[in-house]
């Protein structure tokens, strides 16, 4: 019985059974081999391809999760190819299926598409095409809202499978069934009818990323009793992940990135992943002004705009596009040397598709992360409406927070991948730098804090993560300042413990709607009361060689002057007596 889990070779029985699938001596093999030369211009099978297609076509049920751009489309294309009837394929994308249609049509594979601006005369042929004993075309592509709204086309599946014409039915992006998955679409939720209502049509659900619990809900969606998971390797070896701390207020990010951009990614192509359309906008026109060749790339654009921008930087006319994550499903440019992100993802599967992006040409490339407390809130309050999206903010956080465990380590712990560290080769910057970090104990910050919001609750006052912050620092007014113990730590300092207790659930966020946008407020989190307790600790890593633990290091002068407790503590810096309460490394 072959399992439903993991990888193939995990468990022994799965392992034989599945080899069985690997083989070239079933009927349809001599014609498979034939297409994949004659049609796709192809040699050989890349890993997992032969073996998914032998899957669907015994008349199994298949989730393929394979990274973008190693192949999944072949494996629904070229069984359609050898089939007589047609493989009806669910897409999210008009503009997606609308590449794939041209690729077809050009190497001469017949496929035609049903969306909402299909003419009536074309959705016509179409449908009667559907019960023709050899249909006239080997794809119909589809969007799951065209599934889920029109009765006619479920009508016309009915019979093409009653006539033994519908041969299979393709998932692609599957994780889009699944409120777990980073993408979520509703109308896919909906595509359980297609199972239920043709249960012996083979069904393969394609993605790039998605967890096992994902993919659990994706088959439960689907209606799918028994598939059988292909996972492709996750690890991307040649890629470097790196994740710098970005300064707040400040143009530290922005004159980074040029810099990289100019020297050490001169001439090489690359994307930046910013927040929003208007960051998008603004770093792009920075950067133009820098000398760099960058251009904006949006969803708000017009369609003529996007495709020129696509299409110029496809071909090196662009060096950079300055993007939101608008830009990505469809992009197979293979020589892509560096993917920075502006500002954190929404979530790591979200960063591991967007990062994927780099290298596909197995040659080095960069992917480096810039990660800004401010930004946590910005994307937070993008996700708001996710049923899981702090959850998986939350996780992405401490991604960026990680400074002891490899960044691939991390990453395939939250895929469920069994991953040796050794692995990385130094690929990151955990493992390159080594562990060049200190742990410091940080639990009267943690306090002191806390304070700050039990103070502004007190008074009926609601804090921002930014008036936290400039509260703690003594930045409020001369009556607050006298009202909570203000804290002589650096900005950096302040945010990174900031964040390390929202994420650890010391804080929680608190949500505002106003017409115009949504505000957020932290208040104390499910852990706040384990503070009252004496013994209870909390510890932060950070860098030994930041900006950070410089100020760890030393001891600050001249500002005294906001503090009101001013306990010595030991501080390391020889000579200077510490004037106030230093964060304490504990080892
Ligand atoms: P995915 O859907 O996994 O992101 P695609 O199906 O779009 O990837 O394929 C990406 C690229 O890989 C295409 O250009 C395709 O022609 C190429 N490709 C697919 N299979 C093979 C193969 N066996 N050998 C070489 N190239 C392949
Ligand atoms: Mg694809
Ligand atoms: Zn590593």
């Amino acid at each position: 019985q072959p399992s439903s889990s993991g990888q193939p070779s995990e468990s022994g029985s799965t392992k034989q059974d599945l080899q069985r699938y690997e083989g070239t001596d079933f009927p349809w093999s001599k014609e498979l081999q034939k297409q994949l030369s004659a049609v796709f211009q192809l040699r050989s099978f890349r890993p997992l391809q032969l073996l998914s297609i032998n899957l669907t076509m015994s008349g199994r049920d298949v989730f393929l999760v394979m990274p973008t751009g190693r192949g999944k489309s072949l494996c629904y294309q070229l069984p359609a190819v050898c089939s007589e009837g047609f493989t009806l394929v669910i897409a999210p994308l008009v503009s997606l299926m609308e590449d794939q249609l041209m690729y077809l049509k050009a190497i001469g594979v017949s496929a035609v598409t049903l969306n909402a601006s299909s003419s009536k005369e074309h959705a016509k042929l179409v449908m009667a095409g559907m019960t023709q004993q050899k249909t006239p075309f080997r794809l119909l592509y589809v969007t799951p809202e065209k599934i889920s709204k029109s009765k006619l086309l479920m009508s016309r599946l009915e019979k093409a499978n009653q006539a033994g014409t519908l041969e299979r039915i393709a998932v692609d992006e599957v994780h889009c069934c699944s409120q777990w998955g980073h993408d979520f679409r509703p109308d896919y939720k909906l595509l359980g009818i297609l199972k239920r209502q043709f249960p012996k049509v083979p069904l393969i659900g394609l993605t790039a990323t998605a967890t096992s619990s994902v993919l659990k809900d994706c088959q439960k969606m689907l209606c799918v009793p028994d598939p059988l998971t292909l996972t492709a390797p996750f690890n991307r070896p040649n890629l470097y992940y790196q994740v710098r701390i970005k300064e707040n207020n400040s143009e530290h990010a922005m004159d980074d990135i040029a810099k990289l951009i100019l020297e050490k990614y001169k001439d090489q192509s690359g994307i930046i992943y910013v927040f929003s359309q208007k960051d998008a906008e603004a770093l792009s026109a920075d950067l133009q002004k820098k000398g760099i060749v960058a251009q904006p790339y949006h969803a708000n654009m017009e369609f003529a705009d996007k495709s020129r921008v696509h299409r110029h930087w496809s071909s090196n006319k662009i060096q950079v596009v300055v993007a939101t994550v608008a830009f990505g499903m469809g992009i197979d440019k293979t020589d892509v040397r560096f993917i920075i992100h502006h500002s954190l993802s929404k979530s790591i599967e979200n960063y591991y598709q967007e990062s994927g992006r780099a290298g596909r040409d197995d040659k080095p490339a960069d992917c480096i992360l810039y990660f800004g407390f401010a930004d946590i809130f910005r994307v937070s309050t993008m996700v708001v409406m996710e049923n899981v999206g702090q959850q998986k903010l939350m996780q992405m956080v401490a991604y960026c927070q990680n400074l002891d465990r490899c960044r691939r380590t991390v990453m395939a712990s939250h895929f469920d991948e069994i991953w040796d560290d050794d692995d990385c080769n130094q690929m990151c910057d955990v493992c390159r730098h080594g562990n060049d970090y200190i742990t410091v104990d940080i639990t009267e910050h943690a306090r002191e804090a806390v304070q700050v919001i039990e103070m502004a609750t007190s008074m009926k006052e609601k804090v921002t993560p930014l008036k936290l912050t400039e509260t703690w620092m003594g930045k409020g007014s001369a009556k607050r300042r006298k009202m909570v113990q203000v804290t002589t730590l650096s900005r950096l300092e302040v945010e990174a413990i900031l964040a390390h207790l929202l994420q650890q659930g010391y804080f929680s966020e608190d949500f505002s709607f106003t017409p115009y946008n949504t505000i957020v407020y932290l208040k104390l989190g499910r852990k706040a009361a384990l503070l009252k307790n004496d013994k209870h600790t909390i510890t932060l890593k950070m860098k030994r060689n930041s900006p950070i633990s410089d100020s760890v290091k030393m001891s600050r002068s001249g500002s005294s002057a906001q503090t009101k407790g001013g306990k010595r503590s030991g501080g390391k810096a020889g000579g200077t007596p510490p004037a106030t309460k230093k964060i304490k490394e504990v080892l």
